[in-house]
């Protein structure tokens, strides 16, 4: 398994964003215009510390990450 999505599971990540790191996400040329307003969007709520995904942003849904200690990291 990706071990994107297992450790971000670990880290109790929510599955939506999970898929969007994994997905879409990757497809986003960095420092382009999409990935700029991205980031943008990302820090406007407080405490964000993982890539959300659109709907998370959309909704102010912030999840508080558990520190991953597996060996994968
Ligand atoms: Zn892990
Ligand atoms: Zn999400």
């Amino acid at each position: 398994m990706n071990y994107h999505v297992k450790c971000g599971r670990h880290s109790g990540i929510p599955e939506c964003c999970i898929d969007w790191f994994v997905g879409p996400w990757s497809f986003i040329r960095t420092f382009g215009e999409e990935w700029a307003l991205y980031w943008q969007m990302n820090d406007k709520d407080k405490g964000v510390e993982y890539i959300r995904c659109p709907k998370c942003i959309e909704e102010s849904i912030v999840i508080g990450i558990k520190e991953c200690v597996c060996e994968n990291r």
